[in-house]
């Protein structure tokens, strides 16, 4: 009986090491050990962050940009009440026309017609429509339809994977494409809900050119509020991606040759990150004249130069040829309607500007382009806690927050290196020595090299 009672614990010893050994082993065989994985103790600077950093200053010798941002009086923004999707197809996903599927839907004899996007043009004669209609991931949509198609990057298990929705207005009158993406870190939400809004308030019949919105880009990160792919990389530090290479690069490969490369002009949405909360704005490489020059059709939205991060969708595309900018919008894991009316807003206006919609937009006063602007940063750890909120004007010297040591008691404030104003900042929390706290644009351009 002692004998077998040892022996059960023995077992049980036994167990428990293989359990405590087993993840070691898994982490260290897992990736090749060239490649940066974002791990709690390792993490990249955020791209919110990085992209300021990295930027190049403004080049002051080029010309300006070709638009006036004064166009006229403030008006509140009306909010309609909207139908449940009433222009878009929700009966099912479309389903690819020819064998090369993403994915299979269950065939459903009994209701094959449901799966169809129908004409809202039943003048629309077949032989007139080739010009203007569009083939997205193996489906057609015509002009004067929109739909609902699935797309997935294609590395799950195949039964098992899960599309994520591409909503797609073809307008009936031609014009350019505007491609609107959101939640390519799955826990930023407000960008979700511009898209939603914007897509389900265009009509197809009265819309020049095509909107497509890939609402929530990354599925998975979406579901478990993570900012990560599964593999937890930062997917907007991949594109425009590898076909055969690691996850994060084959992710952003599928999206960018199967649905990006279809867009014109790209406008992706973004959040603040790690508790970082953005005044509405772009982020935009005001060097290029192209990307200046549209950031002007963005009604009432702060610009911030940056010429962007290797790897972000935002350069990817610029180097495509496809005019890009990114939306930041107030902090992640929340719903917030102010910021997610301004987004709206400044994309009605954007829409406006490119002759796709027409609706007597009434302009409001321009926000600012902030040609500089930079990072304040944490000199210690410990509790902050800011006496300035996001949008304030500061000067020189004045004291953005404080961080308390609360075990020392000591305090530790935070000052202004210049004038200008708190475009980004950090909610209270806990912060390390270094964590970026404050972003600060200014309006003056920087000097000559
Ligand atoms: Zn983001």
């Amino acid at each position: 009986m002692c004998f077998g009672l040892s022996k059960a614990f023995s077992t049980i010893l036994l167990i428990l090491l293989i359990a405590l050994a087993t993840p070691g082993v898994l982490a260290e065989g897992d990736l090749d050990e060239n490649e940066e994985v974002v791990t709690e103790e390792t993490e990249d600077e955020d791209e919110d962050v990085a992209d300021i950093d990295d930027s190049l200053p403004r080049q002051t010798t080029s010309t300006q940009p070709t638009f006036s941002r004064a166009y006229g009086n403030a008006e509140d923004i009306q909010d309609k009440p909207h139908k449940i999707a009433p222009n878009i197809d929700l009966k099912e996903v479309a389903p690819a026309q020819t064998s090369k599927s993403f994915f299979t839907e269950p065939e459903n004899p009994e209701q094959p017609q449901d799966i169809q996007p129908e004409p809202r043009t039943p003048e629309l004669k077949p032989e007139t429509t080739p010009p203007n209609s569009i083939t997205l991931l193996d489906t057609e949509v015509l002009p004067g339809t929109s739909t609902r198609i699935g797309w997935s990057p294609g590395l799950q298990i195949s039964g098992l994977s899960s599309p994520t929705p591409v909503l797609v207005v073809n307008g009936i009158k031609s014009g350019p494409t505007l491609c609107l993406v959101a939640a390519i870190h799955g826990d930023e939400l407000n960008g979700i809900e511009i898209v939603r809004r914007v897509l389900y308030d265009l009509d197809p019949t009265e819309l020049s050119g095509k909107v497509i919105g890939v609402p929530i880009v990354n599925l998975q990160g979406f579901q478990q509020g993570n900012r990560y792919l599964p593999d937890r990389r930062d997917l907007n530090r991949h594109f425009p991606g590898k076909a055969d290479g690691h996850v994060a690069e084959r992710f952003a490969h599928a999206l960018f040759s199967q649905v990006i490369r279809h867009c014109d002009m790209l406008v992706d949405i973004h959040t603040g990150s790690l508790r970082r909360t953005n005044l509405p704005q772009l982020r935009a490489d005001m060097n290029n004249p192209k990307v200046a020059t549209f950031t002007g059709g963005f009604d009432r939205i702060a610009v911030v130069h940056s010429t962007g991060t290797r790897g972000m969708l935002r350069t990817a595309a610029l180097a495509m040829g496809i005019t890009a900018v990114t939306m930041e919008a107030g902090e992640s894991l929340r719903i917030q309607q102010h910021q997610i009316k301004a987004g709206v807003n400044s994309l009605h206006s954007l829409m406006e500007k490119q002759g796709m919609i027409s609706r007597l937009f009434t302009w409001g006063d321009p926000e600012p382009i902030y040609y500089d602007s930079y990072w304040i940063r944490a000199e210690y750890g410990g509790i902050l806690s800011s006496k300035i909120t996001l949008g304030a004007q500061v000067i020189k010297g004045q004291v953005l927050g404080v961080v308390t040591d609360p075990i020392t008691n000591a305090q530790y404030p935070i000052k202004a290196k210049g004038i200008g104003r708190i475009i980004g900042m950090a909610v209270d929390q806990v912060v390390m020595s270094g964590f970026a706290a404050y972003h600060i644009g200014t309006e003056a351009e920087v000097p000559a090299e």
